[in-house]
């Protein structure tokens, strides 16, 4: 039987994209800014509703970049559940991460904890919203400006998530994008920030370009992440279909729903209320003495049924060599993360999953 993969990269149409690849080709521009750059920018700006668009090569570098841009440094308060990616960006600017709990609810960083964790080194809060759900952004907002705290969000999971019609990627001062092969929409790799003003955007477009401001000026120490020509025609075709994959995701999501309700000792997220959701991910998670089984069995139970799940997030950042050693990482200031590590699997998400996998997949769990 066929291994069924916790995610598919969404291709684009082979001879669409061989179409663009001539264009590129012809005009013999292949990075550097140029006109598929830029319609890609374009056309992400007005598909996320969202004022600015500036393309990475991936969703590491611009978090890098966002603490550079605006010189964050000290401390920064963020969140032990998600990819180390969002850590190593902290790592990488010399800034001290300090960990605090999630909310159990979302999966996202509890305001209630951020407050406690601000000292006069604190300069910024790194939240996620974890799987696409929308972190509590306006408790976050008003909490950094009682402080004067800057908020950066990785929302590498949130493409096209939206909060009564409204993109969650303008809250804060910027949000980053990952567009990696296993997300949502992608571009093979990919990334990018957004931001509200057109100053800003400027400088971010110096700063993934070395710094150049002009042929023979450079006005920061920049670093180079620029998307190329190939990957940025191949994502203006990805973002046409990527509507039709979201809504697959989302009859996949209400299967699962459908499918897993009854079943005691597995619980799940809904949707909440006024949220667009992206179905990137469907985590559920197993309460071994309810369930009769630990998350761990039922891991490797599915795998041996074929079903590919993912514990993701698991370890968690604070459990790496880099980071355990640091005061906020201790278990016991983050009980709710620590049970979502050890309870989380994300089952298999795609646009291209049949009915007949998405039975099979339940099958391995309900029984
Ligand atoms: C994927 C991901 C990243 C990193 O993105 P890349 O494009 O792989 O560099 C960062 N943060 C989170 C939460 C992610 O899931």
């Amino acid at each position: 039987m066929d291994t069924i993969t916790v995610t598919s990269p969404l291709l684009p149409d082979l001879e669409e994209f061989q179409g663009l690849l001539r264009e590129i080709w012809d005009s013999k521009w292949i990075t550097n800014n140029g006109s598929f750059h830029q319609r890609l920018e374009e056309a992400l700006a007005e598909y996320l509703k969202v004022p600015y668009v500036s393309l990475f090569t991936n969703g590491t570098l611009p978090l890098i970049t966002a603490l550079q841009a605006l010189r964050i440094t000290g401390e920064v308060i963020t969140t032990p559940y998600s990819f180390v990616a969002t850590t190593h960006a902290l790592w990488w600017n010399g800034i001290k991460p300090v960990f605090v709990d999630i909310d159990p609810a979302t999966g996202g960083i509890d305001p209630d904890c951020i407050e406690a964790a601000i000292t006069p080194k604190t300069t910024a809060i790194m939240p996620v919203h974890v799987y696409g759900k929308p972190c509590d952004t306006e408790r976050i907002q008003a909490i950094a400006d009682k402080y004067g705290l800057r908020v950066i969000y990785d929302a590498a999971h949130a493409f096209g998530v939206e909060v009564d019609g409204k993109s969650i990627l303008n809250a804060g001062d910027m949000s980053t994008l990952s567009f990696h092969a296993t997300k949502v929409y992608n571009t093979i790799e990919g990334g990018a920030m957004v931001m509200h003003d057109a100053k800003t955007k400027q400088r971010i477009d110096y700063l993934k370009n070395f710094g150049f401001a002009g042929e023979t000026e450079v006005v920061a120490p920049g670093i180079n992440s620029k998307m190329d020509e190939m990957r940025s025609a191949y994502g203006l075709l990805n973002l046409l279909q990527v509507d039709a994959a979201i809504a697959a995701r989302r009859k996949v999501a209400v299967a699962y729903r459908e499918a897993l309700r009854d079943t005691e000792g597995i619980t799940f997220f809904d949707d909440m209320p006024g949220v667009r959701h992206n179905y990137s991910y469907f985590p559920i998670f197993v309460d071994a003495e309810k369930y009769g089984m630990t998350r761990d069995e039922l891991y490797f139970r599915m795998r041996d049924a074929g079903v590919l799940g993912r514990r993701y997030f698991y370890p968690l950042i604070t459990e790496f060599s880099t980071y355990r050693g640091l005061p906020s990482a201790v278990p016991e200031n983050l009980p709710h993360a620590h049970r979502m590590a050890a309870t989380v699997i994300c089952l298999p998400m795609h646009h291209a999953l049949t009915q007949d996998d998405v039975e099979r997949v339940i099958n391995c769990i309900v029984r």
